[in-house]
């Protein structure tokens, strides 16, 4: 039980704890690491000073120390922070180190560094094969044997709150003999979740599925704006490129690792046997699969269009990283990885617009009586989810949000 007076339905309980990096608008130079608890954000390091055991880890102006410091460090600092919150003889001084969250603005967390998408759910990616290759299988075939993904921009990557410019590019439909060159006329969305690396890896070395939580330091939303006109023309043969690269939203709040042991879940039944290094069934080696029951939320201009799910991914985050170092490539604290738009099996579950409205056959309607088949000028997109948490909470990520401006 915490001594703060929390609503039991807070988001961001006792048991979330995510870390963020903010700053107030008194200081506004200065960005201190919180952690975001109620309608407040502790000031971690001036709470480690107020106990008497100032922390390096806990003082610095970004995650990027903590996230290097590795499971005990996070295990220990997570133990102390629960217990500055718990205890009622640290209230009197940890209580003057809590700031208003309505006060804080919030900045990017940590130094991103190599940046991976991939393409984990089964059903976005029929999708998405039915409308880009139309009259062919809609999986390809290596689909159902490894995570598919591509290396992204990680220096276009971008904190929640940052407007997003619409890109330019060359854009040809079908029927086009050749292309032109302006504004992206599809310009949508995908809801997606992300890894942030904590731990590195030794290069030549894989991390196998059971080591992911060593690595793996926590889980943030992520916006992976995409022009889809620009990406149909250039994406073959190569994949992405400068359809996604203008910008990538993330959400401030890194919710750890350890907040989410309530909402492990079996991911959905593989149909093809995953190879031995990929194999999280009750006979391979990883006894415990990393299937999460993450639920997003998918709002433009305030309307609700779109509830998907993360437990209905085929991939789970920790084939994801077992896939992405089988060749000896290395992790270092900061990669991000994300899990390819979240998309379920039913209409209204979908992660991006194209799959929503089909090719803009059929828009969605909002609040205010308008239609979008793809985002227009001025739109604001927000990305919310909730897990479980242990008894009967719910674990909260905040919000990744964006507004797009008018191409220059
Ligand atoms: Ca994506």
């Amino acid at each position: 039980m915490t001594w703060l007076d929390l609503p039991a339905d807070t988001l961001f309980g006792i048991d979330n704890l995510p870390y963020g990096v903010f700053s107030t608008s008194g200081d506004p130079q200065r960005r201190r690491l919180g952690v975001a608890v109620g309608e407040w954000v502790l000031d971690a390091g001036a709470a480690s000073r107020a106990v008497g055991s100032p922390d390096p880890l806990l003082e610095a102006v970004t995650l990027d120390p903590l996230l290097a410091a590795g499971r005990p460090a996070w295990t220990r600092v997570r133990e102390a922070l629960t217990r500055w919150l718990t205890e009622p003889t640290f209230r009197p001084v940890i209580e003057p180190c809590l700031v208003p969250r309505a006060d804080a603005t919030l900045h990017l967390p940590f130094t991103v560094g190599d940046y991976v998408d991939f393409y984990a759910s089964e059903h976005h990616a029929s999708n998405l094969g039915r409308l880009f290759r139309p009259g062919s299988e809609p999986l390809t075939p290596n689909w159902k044997h490894l995570p598919i993904g591509y290396h992204g921009r990680s220096g276009t990557v971008v904190v929640s709150g940052t407007p997003v410019v619409r890109p330019n590019g060359q854009r040809k439909a079908p029927a086009d003999a050749a292309p032109t060159f302006g504004p992206s006329r599809r310009l949508d969305i995908e809801a997606e979740v992300g890894f942030v690396v904590g731990a590195g890896s030794e290069l030549g070395t894989p991390v196998p599925l059971a080591d992911f939580a060593e690595h793996v330091f926590g889980v943030c939303l992520v916006n992976d704006w995409s022009a889809r006109d620009i990406q149909a023309w250039e994406y073959v043969p190569l994949g992405p490129f400068l359809g996604k690269s203008f910008a990538t939203s993330v959400s401030p709040w890194v919710v750890p690792l350890d907040a989410l042991a309530s909402a492990r879940v079996a991911p959905p039944a593989r149909d093809v046997e995953p190879l031995p290094y990929l194999d999280d069934s009750d006979s391979g080696e990883a006894k415990e699969p990393w299937g999460l029951d993450l639920a997003l939320e998918v709002r433009v201009n305030g309307t609700l269009v779109s509830r998907p799910p993360f437990s209905a991914m085929y991939w789970t985050p920790a084939q994801m990283l077992a896939h992405m170092t089988v060749n000896g490539a290395s992790v270092h604290p900061g990669d991000l990885f994300a899990s390819g738009t979240v998309s379920g099996p039913e209409r209204g579950t979908e992660g991006a617009l194209i799959e929503l409205t089909w090719n803009g056959e059929r828009p969605v309607e909002l609040g205010d009586g308008s239609s979008r088949a793809f985002l227009e000028d001025g739109d604001e997109v927000t990305i919310t989810a909730t897990a479980p948490g242990p008894n009967g909470t719910r674990i909260g990520f905040g919000e990744v949000t964006g507004r797009i401006l008018p191409a220059r």
